[in-house]
């Protein structure tokens, strides 16, 4: 049986309201369909036109940034070898290809090919069981040190294909975040299909809550309080389909293998201060498993991370710690990463 969900990670408001022109800044709301995924804004503002705009600031970097819009910068480079990248598509290639290394490959934007034959590219949900030679020949085309960005043109090698898709959430939210405080905007709470983008606090100073979802479950594993920075949550759970046999794979593939990774993690969520960084991170993390995640997290110490793991452990980091309440009754050992 083939079954596949959409993330249920959200952000936590309690009051919505109408919002027009005002004096003092009311919490303004809008929801639009972007980037394969639901995205909603709640910000306080007196001008509620602010959000008005963001359905197309969003659906252009879409249109920069997607591998299945003909015409977009990825497209491009992906069908003719070479491609001339807009600032944003040249910014975040050359982003991620730098946290492809920083990672040690785990994050790898050449795994598209690999991706699309599991079927996880395709909106229609036609997943398969690519066998061991097919994908031995496909991880030929996997390298990212191989994609090369240079004055805002790109270049890849015969027969290899990038996706940005492991980022490009993530840098959309702080594009977005960038947009509502040059607009004024200092209270808001942004959720791209479960990455989650806060700007500044709530109105009355106290940190936005953002919920965590359980991947073993509909249920939440608890709130984190945040202000002026991202939440973002890389799970299997996410999207996945069972096989004849009954295993279960997920859509975050180990480039090493070309199978989706199973190193012992279900689930991460990354906290930062940037966007892109965190769904880069969260992406690599899943990769690595518990004790390589563990270990970057020691040797950077940039970001925060909350663990959930194959054998009913929540791991986080010390700061996290502080910032998070679970959920009544978890069915998991919270452990706080040792600091040293
Ligand atoms: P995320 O939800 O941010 O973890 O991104 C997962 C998406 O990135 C998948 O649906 C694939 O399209 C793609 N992807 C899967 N595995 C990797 C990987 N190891 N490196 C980069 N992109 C990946
Ligand atoms: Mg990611």
């Amino acid at each position: 049986m083939l079954r596949w969900r959409i993330p249920l990670l959200f952000g936590l408001l309690l009051i919505l309201s109408g919002c027009g022109a005002a004096s003092r800044p009311e919490l303004c709301s809008t929801e639009f369909f972007a980037m394969d995924t639901v995205m909603s804004v709640r910000a306080y503002t007196t001008d509620d036109a602010v959000l008005s705009e963001l359905p197309a600031l969003v659906g252009a970097l879409e249109n920069e940034l997607s591998v299945t819009k003909e015409g977009s910068a990825v497209y491009t480079l992906n069908h003719n070898g070479h491609a001339a990248m807009t600032d944003d598509a040249a910014l975040l290639l050359s982003r991620a290809l730098a946290l492809c290394g920083e990672t040690g490959g785990a994050l790898d934007i050449s795994v598209y090919p690999v991706v699309r034959a599991w079927g996880f590219t395709s909106a229609d949900g036609s997943y398969r069981v690519p066998d061991a030679d097919e994908l031995a020949a496909l991880l030929q085309t996997v390298d990212h040190t191989r994609v090369v960005c240079e004055d805002g043109t790109a270049y890849l090698p015969e027969g290899m294909e990038i996706d940005l898709g492991a980022v490009a959430k993530g840098y959309a939210g702080d594009k977005v975040a960038a947009y509502l405080r040059e607009r004024g905007v200092t209270s808001a709470l942004l959720d791209l299909g479960g990455n989650i983008q806060t700007v500044g606090t709530k109105p009355d100073g106290a940190d936005w809550r953002v919920a965590v979802q359980d991947p073993n479950g509909d249920r939440l594993l608890g709130v984190l309080a945040v202000s002026d920075q991202a939440v973002i949550t890389s799970g299997g759970y996410e999207r996945y389909f069972t096989d004849e046999e009954g295993t279960l794979w997920w859509h975050i593939m180990d480039p090493r293998s070309g199978y989706p990774a199973q190193n012992g993690l279900i689930s991460v969520t990354v906290v930062g201060d940037e966007g892109l960084y965190c769904d880069a991170l969260s992406t690599a993390l899943f990769v690595m498993g518990t004790g390589d995640a563990v270990a970057f997290w020691r040797t950077h110490r940039d970001f925060d991370m909350l663990l959930v793991t194959e054998d009913g452990k929540l791991l986080l980091t010390s700061a996290l710690a502080e910032r998070f309440s679970p959920s009544e009754e978890l069915p998991y050992a919270l452990e706080v990463i040792d600091d040293a």
